[in-house]
């Protein structure tokens, strides 16, 4: 490591483009250090599926040259950010964590990815995840899980884990996830750094691999709320590619985020407070509701009565959706072919699918395949759209009286990998993220704090394009609270070389 990257772990993309742009710092000797510590961090946690050396030093390179050169360059050229690997980029790997695509290419690059590419940031890899987004741990990725780096034998959550570790770590300033039902929001919470899902349909999914397009949504993670306004800015906007994209114009969040919290009223939802917290996460949040009080925040306690329906809704029409959404891979298009060439056809796709997908992604493909078939279809499918409904306009309602929602981002800090053997007690990691994606509100989770020694993250909803909002009421918090400081030590059996 060069002498101008040392101590740059911690620092702000608004920070580094500075150092880049006066010269202190070049792309190349910040991406070297990324990738270093990249290395030094892998025996631990397993954060990657694939690394873009090569690559990611070309376009450093190609940063550096045009900020020489004096070209006119955006903020974020020359940083480093990785990459959930279920977001294609050209000519590289994705594998969505299933054994099913080891192997594949991506032909094309997703829209957000272009978009950021376009602005000079440098990919340096793409990051281990829940197979198809699937998972609240990244134990159901079919290459292995990722580890916390508060402590390496916890799960950093899931799906996005490899993402929210990498960053946590303080290898990368920031990396992107994708959210259907918390997948940015949970690891952000358990890995102790932001992570922010925008309104739905305000960043592109093209290049993105659908887990269930009516809830998928990308977005950031950084260590710190003002570097997620500045990828969110980068990638939001209508894009012809996704006919889901919103054409509303998106509004600047950065010229807002310190306008404070003085007179906002936020609401603390009754039910996302219940018994079900753990006490550490109870009392984070507390502290950090008294904070927003302290800084002139009217608290007020709201209700969102049909929460307790989010889950049961959202393992309806997720399933439903990625039943769907997983019939193309049967070994004919992408990755994986099984047995061989000369098999009769409906042996090639079955043995494709059996061999290529686990066993999380074939419950909710048989779970989603049943919900939808005819003679259930009203019973089940039909009914969640309506609950959808519900949850929906209890939002709304509550939207009428206050800003912002403030509440926790999961009801327990980062827990060992393999103490949730069952599905459902991995399923109510979610339990207060998933009502977000229904309603298709923005979301981000803060870090707010520990509970023996693994952060607590502190959730702030707004409504539906109120995406500045969500991001200034989170950084009045930051701002407020010493907590974006803290970072994980490297384990002890990396720094002294024995054996893990
Ligand atoms: N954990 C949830 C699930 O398993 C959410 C996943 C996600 O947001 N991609 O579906």
């Amino acid at each position: 490591m060069t002498a101008a990257v040392a101590g740059t772990g911690n620092w702000s993309i608004t920070r580094l483009a500075q150092a880049l742009e006066k010269k202190e710092l070049s792309s190349e000797e910040l991406t070297g250090a990324a990738l270093d510590s990249i290395d030094t961090w892998e025996p631990a946690l397993h954060a990657y599926l694939s690394q873009m050396r090569e690559h990611a030093l070309d376009s450093a390179r190609a940063s550096d040259r045009a900020r020489l050169a004096d070209e006119k360059v955006s903020l974020l050229s020359g940083i480093p950010i990785a990459l959930k690997d279920v977001l294609c980029l050209e000519n590289q790997p994705v594998t969505a964590g299933s054994r099913l695509l080891e192997g594949f290419t991506s032909p094309y690059t997703a829209t957000a990815v272009a978009r950021l590419k376009a602005a000079g940031m440098v990919f340096v890899g793409k990051t281990n995840c829940d197979e198809f987004a699937m998972g609240s741990s990244t134990e159901n990725s079919g290459y292995g899980p990722t580890g916390n780096p508060w402590d390496p034998a916890c799960s950093p959550g899931g799906s996005s884990g490899g993402s929210a570790a990498t960053v946590a770590a303080r290898s990368v300033p920031c990396s992107l996830g994708t959210d259907t039902g918390g997948s940015i929001r949970q690891p952000a919470s358990l890995c102790g750094v932001v992570g922010f899902k925008p309104t739905y349909g305000r960043v592109s999914r093209y290049g993105l691999i659908a887990f269930a397009s009516s809830l998928d949504q990308i977005g950031p993670f950084t260590r710190r709320v003002e570097d997620a306004a500045l990828l969110y800015r980068e990638m939001a906007g209508a894009d012809p590619m996704d006919s889901t994209t919103l054409s509303d114009p998106v509004e600047d969040p950065v010229p807002q985020l310190s306008a404070g919290v003085a007179g906002l009223r936020l609401g603390v939802p009754r039910e996302y407070m219940g018994s079900a917290l753990s006490p550490g996460v109870r009392a984070a949040v507390e502290a950090a509701i008294a904070l927003y009080q302290e800084q002139g925040a009217i608290i007020e306690e709201v209700s969102l009565p049909s929460t307790d329906l989010g889950l049961s809704t959202y393992y309806v029409i997720a399933p439903a959706e990625c039943s769907s959404n997983l019939a193309r891979f049967d070994g004919v298009r992408y990755g994986n072919r099984l047995p061989s060439e000369l098999a009769p056809l409906t042996e090639m796709y079955l043995e494709t699918r059996r061999k290529g997908f686990g066993p999380e992604v074939k419950r909710r493909i048989m779970l989603g395949t049943y919900v939808l078939s005819h003679g259930y279809y009203d019973a089940y499918y039909r009914k969640a759209q309506q609950v959808r409904s519900l949850i929906a306009n209890e939002f709304s309602t509550v939207f009428s009286k206050v800003d912002a929602l403030i509440a926790p981002t999961s009801p327990s800090v980062a827990f060992p990998l393999g103490a949730k053997s069952d599905a459902l007690s991995m399923y109510m990691c979610d339990v207060l993220t998933v009502p977000v994606n229904l309603a298709g509100l923005p979301g981000i989770s803060i870090p707010c704090g520990f509970e023996d020694g693994l952060p607590v993250g502190l959730q702030v909803i707004g409504p539906r394009l109120a995406d500045a909002m969500v991001l200034r009421v989170a950084h009045a918090y930051e701002e407020a609270s010493g907590w974006k400081d803290e970072a994980p030590k490297l384990p002890h059996t990396l720094t002294t070389g024995e054996a893990l």
